[in-house]
């Protein structure tokens, strides 16, 4: 199976990149992170776990994040954009060995940058959508503008959360952008530039990767 992978720090857009470069290619978007908040909306012991770890901004297993993401992959599509996996060196090497990985688009942003986004933004949650209070604010306060559910801050963006889950970046994900570089899979992205800028970029790599 084709699979493209976007990876970067917390907040840097790869759920909005992942989103747009799906409807462009028709691969399918797998985003790790909502997989999992869906697992605790169905209330079981498991759920309760993984609530607990995502919420102390911490990781959890990579069993987990592995057995998720190959259920997904079970289903038909023309290829996968990975949106948040993997995040560790024990997934890159599956994702490595079991899918055909044409493109690793790194969206670089400073550390600075990512708190301050994260602190801002809001999610819907109806549709997941999300919003940033200083740069991408709602229509109406608090409501979506797509499905007009109600916006909330996710719990892992409050302060605490948000420092740890950028320290497990800077531990364990940051070093994947070697790897992958090894591998000759890199592109490397400024995630300040505008949502339609850093599209762009892609959409014109993409193009020599997915020749139609
Ligand atoms: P995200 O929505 O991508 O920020 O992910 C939210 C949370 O889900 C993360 O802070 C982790 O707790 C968990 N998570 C997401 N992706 C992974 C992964 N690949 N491996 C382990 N945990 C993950």
């Amino acid at each position: 199976m084709d699979a493209i992978v976007f990876l970067g720090i917390q907040g840097s857009g790869k759920g909005t990149q992942a989103k747009l470069l799906s409807e462009l290619t028709g691969f399918r978007h797998v985003n790790i992170g909502e997989l999992l908040r869906m697992q605790i909306h169905n209330g079981s012991d498991s759920g309760n776990l993984v609530k607990e770890t995502i919420t102390r901004g911490e990781l959890v297993s990579d069993e987990m994040a592995i057995s998720l993401i190959a259920k997904e992959s079970n289903q038909a599509s023309n290829g996968i954009i990975f949106d948040g996996f993997p995040r560790t060196q024990a997934q890159a090497l599956v994702l490595l060995s079991k899918y055909n990985l044409l493109r690793v688009y790194y969206l670089d942003l400073s550390e600075e940058d990512a708190v301050e986004r994260l602190s801002a933004r809001r999610t819907c949650q109806n549709c997941g959508e999300t919003y940033n209070l200083t740069t991408y604010r709602p229509k109406v306060e608090n409501t979506c503008d797509s499905c007009q559910g109600l916006l909330f801050q996710r719990p892992d963006d409050e302060p605490e959360a948000i420092r740890k889950r950028i320290a497990e970046f800077f531990r364990q994900t940051h070093k994947l952008k070697d790897l992958f570089i090894q591998h000759g899979l890199l592109v490397a992205v400024s995630a300040n530039a505008s949502i339609d800028q850093i599209a762009e970029v892609i959409r014109q790599d993409v193009k020599s990767i997915l020749p139609r």
